[in-house]
C-alpha cells in the first residue's frame, strides 16, 4: 500500500525537490516495516524555502489580499483535506500508529481548523481608539512576514493546522518542520496546499533533524516567529536562541496532567473519562491524563474498578476498528516508556497492570506496549514528575480539596486537569485554584478549535486556538491621523 503514500520528495517554497538533508525513515509501527526512505532537509533546502517564501510573501497578489479574499485559500484547503479525508488519516496511521478512527479525528479537525479560521479571518477588525486629541487613533494588525512552524509526531495533521491555518489568515508564509518519525501526513497537506492554488512559495514541508533545519528556521533573520509544539526541553532551548534576536516564539510543551476523583463523583462517567484521557493515543499525547488522584474514602473500590476496565481494553493493530491502544510510535519510544516504567518499580511503585510489552503474533513486530497503572507512588517521585508519553497512569489517595490542590499543583508542568465530582461549586472552586491552561470538569480531552488552549510553567508559553489565534501571527500598528488640517504650533510656522 505504500503507493498510497507521499513520494518523499520535500515541499521546498512551492517546488517538490528531494531533500539533501539527512536520510529519514519512516516506518509503520504497527509491524515495523518501512513506509518511505527520504532525504530530508539540509540547511541549504531551508535556505532555498526562506528565499522563495520571502518573495512570495512580500508579492502584492498575497499580501494586497483583503482578509476575505485570502479566507478563500482557508477554505479550499479545508475542502482540500475533507475530499482527501480517508486519504490523510491512512497516511498519519502509517506514519504514527495510531489508529485509524483517532487519525480520521484528527483530520476532521484540521479541515474544521482551516474553516474556523477563515470565519475568523473575515470576522476579525481592526478598531479606532477612542481619541485623545485632534486627531483620530486606529489599532490595525499586519502580517509577521516568515513563520515558522516547528510540529512533534503525535499529532500531526492537527498539530499542522492549527499552526499553518492562523499563520497563512494573518497573512504570513509558513515553513512547517514536521517531525523525523512522522514526515509523510505533513507532506500530503502540502499537496492539498498545492492544489487549493495557494500562491507558490507561502508554504514549505521541510521534514529534517531538529539540530540542522529546525535550528536554521529558529536562528535565521528572516523568521519573525517560531511556533513550536514539542519536548520542555526543546522547547527551551528555542526559547533561549529566539531571546537572543528578540523574535516572539509561541511554545506548547509537555504535561504531566493531575485528573481527580472526588468521593461523589459518577463513577462510570469518571473511568470512562480517565481511561480515554490516558490511554488513548496510547499515552502519547501531551495532555494525557496520567497522574490519577483518588479520594481516599473510594480509592481502593475505584482503583479496583479502573484496573478491571483497562485489563479489558483492546490492544491492537491500528487499521483493526476494535483496536483501543494501538502501537507506540517507534521502537526506541517504547524503549524509553518502558525505562521509565522499570525505574519506578526500582523506586518502589507496584504495577497493577500492564507494565509490559506484549508477545506474540503482531505484537512480536510492533511496538506495543499494555496500558500500565502504577501504585504505591508519592507525588514527589520521578514517576509522577516527569512526562512519560506512553500509555501509563499513577494512582495516588488524597484526603480533601485543600490536598489535592496542593498535590496537583505541586508539579513542574501546567497543562491540564479534569475533575470528577457531582458538586459543581466544588469543581468551580477547584478549577480556578488549579494552574493549568485547561481544565475539564466531569470530561477529558475534548477539544474545540474555538476555545484557546496551551500551557502554564514547563508546558509552555502563549495560547493557541480562538479567534484571537490569528493575531499571535500579526503586528499590531497604531496609526494616528490628523484632523485639525493646521501646523503643529510648536513650530510657529505662523509667526514668521
Ligand atoms: P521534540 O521536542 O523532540 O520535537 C518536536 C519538534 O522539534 C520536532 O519537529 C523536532 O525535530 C524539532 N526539534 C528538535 N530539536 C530542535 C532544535 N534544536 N531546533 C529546532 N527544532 C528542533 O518532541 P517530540 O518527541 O517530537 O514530541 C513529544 C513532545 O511534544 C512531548 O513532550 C509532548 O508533551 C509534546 N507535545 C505538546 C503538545 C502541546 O500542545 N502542549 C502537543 C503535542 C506534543
Amino acid at each position: 500500500m505504500t503507493h498510497d503514500l507521499p513520494d518523499g520528495r520535500l515541499f521546498i517554497g512551492g517546488e517538490w525537490e528531494i531533500g539533501t538533508g539527512a536520510e529519514i525513515t519512516s516506518i509503520f509501527p504497527a509491524d515495523g516495516s518501512v513506509n518511505r526512505v527520504l532525504k530530508g532537509a539540509s540547511r541549504a533546502d531551508g535556505e532555498r524555502a526562506i528565499a522563495r517564501a520571502l518573495k512570495a510573501q512580500a508579492d502584492p497578489a498575497w499580501r494586497g489580499l483583503k482578509p476575505h479574499e485570502r479566507a478563500r485559500y482557508l477554505h479550499r484547503i479545508a475542502d482540500g483535506i475533507d475530499a482527501n479525508a480517508q486519504r490523510i488519516a491512512f497516511i498519519q496511521t502509517r506514519d504514527t500508529g495510531k489508529t485509524l478512527r483517532e487519525t480520521s479525528a484528527l483530520v476532521a479537525s484540521a479541515a474544521a481548523t482551516f474553516r474556523y479560521m477563515a470565519a475568523a479571518l473575515e470576522t476579525l477588525d481592526d478598531s479606532l481608539t477612542s481619541p485623545r486629541g485632534d486627531y483620530l487613533t486606529m489599532s490595525v494588525h499586519e502580517p509577521l512576514g516568515l513563520v515558522a512552524a516547528i510540529t512533534p509526531w503525535n499529532s500531526p495533521i492537527a498539530s499542522d493546522a492549527q499552526k499553518v491555518a492562523p499563520a497563512l489568515a494573518a497573512g504570513n508564509a509558513v515553513l512547517l518542520k514536521p517531525a523525523s518519525w512522522s514526515p509523510l501526513v505533513s507532506l500530503e497537506l502540502a499537496r492539498i496546499v498545492e492544489e487549493a492554488g495557494l500562491p507558490k512559495g507561502l508554504f514549505s514541508v521541510l521534514p529534517g533533524a531538529g539540530r540542522e533545519i529546525g535550528n536554521l528556521l529558529v536562528e535565521h533573520p528572516s523568521i519573525a516567529k517560531v511556533s513550536f509544539t514539542g519536548g520542555t526541553s526543546t522547547g527551551r532551548t528555542l526559547a533561549r536562541q529566539a531571546a537572543e534576536k528578540l523574535m516572539p516564539v509561541s511554545l506548547e510543551l509537555g504535561g504531566k496532567s493531575p485528573t481527580i476523583v472526588f468521593s461523589d463523583a459518577d463513577q462510570e462517567l469518571a473511568v470512562a473519562g480517565i481511561l480515554f484521557g490516558v490511554f488513548s493515543s496510547s499515552g502519547q499525547s501531551c495532555i494525557a491524563g496520567s497522574r490519577l488522584f483518588v479520594q481516599r474514602a473510594i480509592y481502593d473500590q475505584f482503583v479496583t474498578r479502573l484496573v478491571a476496565a483497562t485489563k479489558a481494553l483492546v490492544v491492537g493493530d491500528p487499521l483493526d476498528p476494535a483496536t483501543q491502544v494501538a502501537p507506540l510510535v517507534h521502537p526506541d519510544h517504547r524503549s524509553a516508556v518502558a525505562a521509565h516504567v522499570a525505574q519506578a518499580v526500582e523506586d518502589g511503585a507496584t504495577v497493577l497492570c500492564g507494565g509490559f510489552a506484549p508477545e506474540g503474533g503482531i505484537y512480536d513486530t510492533g511496538s506495543y506496549y499494555m496500558p500500565t497503572i502504577l501504585s504505591n507512588v508519592t507525588n514527589t517521585d520521578r514517576i509522577c514528575r516527569e512526562e512519560v508519553f506512553g500509555p501509563v497512569l499513577v494512582v495516588l489517595p488524597f484526603d480533601d480539596e485543600a490536598d489535592v490542590i496542593a498535590q496537583g499543583n505541586d508539579n513542574d508542568y501546567g497543562l491540564a486537569c479534569g475533575l470528577w465530582t457531582r458538586d459543581f461549586p466544588r469543581a468551580y472552586r477547584v478549577a480556578r485554584a488549579i494552574t493549568t491552561g485547561t481544565v475539564w470538569i466531569n470530561t477529558y480531552k475534548q477539544f474545540s478549535i474555538s476555545t484557546p488552549f496551551g500551557g502554564e510553567k514547563d508546558a509552555g508559553m502563549g495560547r493557541e486556538k480562538g479567534r484571537e489565534g490569528i493575531r499571535a501571527y500579526m503586528a499590531q500598528k497604531s496609526l494616528y491621523v490628523d484632523l485639525t488640517g493646521r501646523p503643529h504650533p510648536w513650530a510657529r510656522l505662523q509667526e514668521g
